[in-house]
C-alpha cells in the first residue's frame, strides 16, 4: 500500500474549482484534506495569490512515479500550461512525501525528488499538512524530523503569510460515491 502527501495550489482562474478537481479526480483514494489557505506568490514573478491545501491519498497500485503521473494528468486536465518558472498556474500538484506502509520512500531519479526538496522550507505546505496529520515527520538531510519542528524554524512573517480562509474542499466519501 502506498500513500502520498500532496500539496495542491492554484492562482489562476477559478482557483477553488481547480483544487476541487484533484479531489474529484482521485475520488475515494483521498483519505484526508486540509482546510484551504491563501498565500502570496513568491519567486519574484508578479502574480495573484495562491489557494493551497494538502491532502493524503492511498492507492495500492501506485508508486512514486505513478503518483507523479497522476498529479501531472490532473494538472493537464486543469488546463495547465508550462510557462514561466514559478509563474502563475491553474494547478500545481507536488508530491511532498510518499510511503510504502510506514516506510518513507526516497527518490532522486526520472524527474522525481522525494521527499520534495523544498517542502521543509514552505509554510504553505507544512501548515496545512499539520492540520491533517499533527504527528507528521519528514526526512530532511537524511534525518527524520517532526513537521511541527520544521515549521518552527520558518520565519514568523512567512508563517503569518499563510492565511486561513473559510473555503472548504469536498472529500468524496462512501455516501457521495456513485
Ligand atoms: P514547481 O512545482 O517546482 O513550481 P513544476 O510543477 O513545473 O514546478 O515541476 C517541475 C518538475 O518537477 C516536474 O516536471 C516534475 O517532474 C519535477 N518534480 C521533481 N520532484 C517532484 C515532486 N516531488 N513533486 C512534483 N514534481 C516533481
Ligand atoms: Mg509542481
Amino acid at each position: 500500500m502506498t500513500s502520498v502527501v500532496l500539496s495542491i495550489g492554484s492562482n489562476l482562474g477559478d482557483r477553488m474549482a481547480r483544487l476541487q478537481s484533484v479531489l474529484d479526480g482521485l475520488g475515494p483514494a483521498v483519505r484526508a484534506v486540509s482546510p484551504v489557505y491563501e498565500t502570496d506568490a513568491w519567486g519574484g514573478v508578479e502574480q495573484g495569490p495562491f489557494l493551497n491545501a494538502v491532502l493524503i491519498a492511498d492507492d495500492p497500485a501506485l508508486d512514486g512515479q505513478g503518483w507523479l503521473r497522476r498529479g501531472q494528468e490532473l494538472e493537464q486536465a486543469a488546463g495547465r500550461v508550462r510557462g514561466q518558472r514559478w509563474g502563475p498556474r491553474t494547478l500545481d500538484v507536488d508530491l511532498i512525501a510518499c510511503y510504502d506502509g510506514d516506510v518513507e520512500l526516497s527518490s532522486r531519479t526520472d524527474g522525481l525528488t522525494l521527499p520534495h526538496p523544498l517542502a521543509h522550507l514552505r509554510a504553505f505546505v507544512l501548515i496545512p499538512w499539520l492540520t491533517v496529520d499533527p504527528d507528521a515527520t519528514l526526512t530532511v538531510a537524511g534525518e527524520s524530523r517532526p513537521v511541527q519542528r520544521l515549521l518552527g524554524e520558518i520565519d514568523q512573517a512567512e508563517r503569518d503569510g499563510v492565511r486561513p480562509t473559510d473555503l472548504a474542499l469536498t472529500l468524496q466519501t462512501e455516501s457521495t460515491r456513485d
